[in-house]
């Protein structure tokens, strides 16, 4: 285990704890409050009956022992009110807790550069952060409960070396038992059983820490296979047609033998806490022996005994806590690192400052300056030295072979990454340079895999809680979904899919296109992006599509990709892209007067399949 100096694991623990004020403010402090007064209690109660006990059996005055009866009952009172307040507002902070902790997660995945989504090493950093926190309660949640630890070692430690001075001071007459050796040896027998019990904690997380490193990989394929796999309905069709069961069983039976093979690695983690739990009941009985030969020597009465005999084991108790949580404090620093690694990767999206210039004519100017591009761990380019420029407010069309780039090019123009080579500007200025959110808001963008939400329709429309019903409804229309959104037994209100509803309604995939073309529309950006917008529609609706489209579209800038290359002839620019790189470019006369042009060759292709009039 590779250690971590203590500065280190201070300033750690430091942030650690500013995290849990920022995310469950109060945790910590109501646990650790609950915990002074449930560790002194017990205390308080050995004092007073103590006291009781020597009163009973010396100078019995009623008085004095009324007193202490009275003191015990309301100490216990007061620290049993307390403690149902505190412990009723913790409970119900620590059963919020897990549901932060995740947040801190969604919080830092959304606020992630999207490349990094897609870089391997990354979400293997988020996952291994995240399983440290779910699957072995470390971290964070470890520092809630080792602040309660430290609260009730440190009580432990000073209330019960309070109670037992006398111990050691009280003289009895006999010589032997009052020599001071006696007195070295106690505190030795405690010491050691504390330390013994240290060691075995240090030995038990040396072992767990290994343990969970080997577990990372195991529980992302177990969470694979035996989760994603069953259980995601959108896998469902496919492994049931393709038996694919039988491949993930095999991977988690192997996984499972894997997981058997280690299983030494537990019998060690429960060896280490036995063997010292018999050098401290050695340590015990020396304590015992010491308090009952000078209690037999007449140093004190029956109750200190009781006392005592309460106390000394708390004594070794609160120095084996202090030891432990010394201990664990370096693991779930270890697991807080991990952590605070993942939460500190950089954002590179978010340094541009400009602001974007609000147009009332969208008369934006976009150009592509000699882009190529990369995807994350990949070797080849998914563009090449791709020049383009298009005034916004126009209708740009990119139409290429699958694999040729258009996707790549979309996601590039709204910043979803940046260009590995190259620039792109709009309004002449590099898009880096823009505050990022600002720039993304200028994009309405349906992309080929988009998504729908387990909401209500408008919500999804909308994207938004709270929605303007008219203007949901004039998207929809516009869209194509008039006709379907009649249908709907709750109107606007209707849950899309069953997650949430039982009564929520199930889309087909043209359905569904259409749904997020009126979400597009309800955004009203100056840009609309369709990337394949028609790909699942019936022929009926696609035409609706095309013949709407300058409705559609507007005065917005709009690019269109399709391969259904008859759907492009009312733009203004046709893109042709192959390769990734930029063919050709005009309108699609132009481009198709080049007879030995890939548009040329593309066209009379689909010609072959489709019945093209009016070109
Ligand atoms: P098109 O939209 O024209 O079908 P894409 O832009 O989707 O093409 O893809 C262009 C190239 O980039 C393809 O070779 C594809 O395999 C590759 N590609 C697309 N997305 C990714 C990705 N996320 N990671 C790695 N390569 C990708």
């Amino acid at each position: 285990m590779k250690r971590m100096s203590m500065q280190k694991r201070i300033s750690v623990t430091a942030r650690g704890f500013a995290i849990l004020k920022q995310y469950c403010p109060g945790l910590a402090q109501g646990n650790a409050f609950y915990e002074l007064v449930h560790s002194i209690q017990p205390f308080l109660s050995v004092w007073f009956t103590a006291r009781i006990i020597n009163e009973l059996s010396a100078q019995r005055r009623i008085r004095t022992v009324l007193g202490y009866v009275l003191g015990v009952v309301l100490t216990n009172f007061v620290c049993a009110v307390l403690k149902s307040i505190v412990k009723r507002v913790c409970k119900e902070k620590e059963s919020q807790m897990w549901g932060w902790f995740g947040k801190i997660f969604s919080d830092k995945q959304m606020a992630l550069d999207f490349v990094d989504l897609e870089r391997a090493a990354i979400q293997h950093q988020r996952q291994k952060a995240e399983e440290n926190l779910y699957m072995f309660g470390n971290g964070l949640a470890e520092l809630v409960w080792g602040t309660s630890t430290l609260v009730r070692a440190s009580v432990n430690l000073l209330a019960s070396l309070a109670m037992t001075v006398s111990l050691f001071v009280s003289k009895s007459g006999n010589r032997a038992v009052d020599h001071p050796i006696w007195i070295l040896i106690v505190l030795l027998c405690i010491v050691s059983g504390g330390l013994g019990n240290s060691k075995a904690t240090i030995k038990v997380n040396e072992v767990f820490l290994k343990w969970c490193e080997d577990t990372v990989w195991f529980n992302r394929v177990f969470v694979f296979f035996g989760s994603a796999l069953y259980r995601n309905q959108e896998k469902a069709k496919d492994v049931r047609i393709y038996g694919q069961t039988a491949i993930a069983e095999n991977e988690l039976d192997q996984l499972i033998q894997h997981e058997r093979e280690n299983q030494g690695d537990l019998f060690k983690m429960s060896v280490y806490p036995a063997l010292a739990s018999v050098l401290i009941g050695l340590a015990n009985a020396v304590c015992y022996l010491f308090v009952a030969a000078k209690a037999l020597s007449g140093a004190f009465g029956v109750g200190n005994v009781v006392q005592y005999v309460a106390v000394l084991s708390r004594l070794g108790e609160g120095l084996q806590e202090l030891m432990y949580i010394l201990s664990d404090n370096e693991v779930y620093c270890i697991h807080l690192q991990n952590l605070f690694e993942y939460l500190d990767l950089p954002n590179h999206m978010y340094q541009g400052s400009l602001t974007v210039e609000k147009r009332d004519d969208n008369e934006y100017d976009v150009e592509f300056r000699d882009v190529s591009f990369r995807y994350p761990n990949t070797d080849t380019y998914a563009l090449r030295h791709v020049n383009l420029k298009f005034k916004v407010g126009e209708k740009l069309a990119v139409v290429g072979r699958n694999g040729s780039g258009k996707t790549t090019f979309i996601k590039l123009i709204c910043r979803l990454y940046d260009p590995t080579e190259g620039e792109i500007l709009l309004n002449g200025v590099n898009i880096q340079k823009y505050d990022y959110d600002e720039y993304r808001s200028l994009f309405s963008v349906v992309f080929q895999d988009f998504r729908l939400f387990s909401l209500g329709l408008g919500q999804n429309v909308s994207a938004s809680a709270v929605y303007d019903s008219e203007k949901v409804r004039a998207c929809l229309k516009k869209a194509g979904f008039a006709e379907r959104l009649a249908s709907m037994p709750d109107g606007l209100e209707t849950f899309l899919y069953k997650d949430f509803d039982t009564d929520g309604v199930e889309l087909s995939g043209g359905e569904a296109q259409k749904l997020a073309l009126a979400r597009a529309l309800y955004k009203d950006a100056p840009f609309i992006i369709l990337d394949e917008p028609t790909a699942a529609l019936d022929p009926r609706s696609e035409y609706e599509v095309y013949s709407k489209f300058n409705e559609i579209a507007g005065d917005k800038t709009a690019i269109y990709i399709s391969h259904r290359l008859a759907s492009c002839r009312f733009c203004d620019n046709i893109a042709v892209f192959h390769a990734g790189q930029v063919v050709q470019t005009g309108s699609h006369e132009e481009l198709l007067a080049d007879r030995s042009g890939n548009y040329y060759e593309l066209w009379n292709a689909q010609a072959q399949y489709y019945t093209i009039q009016n070109h």
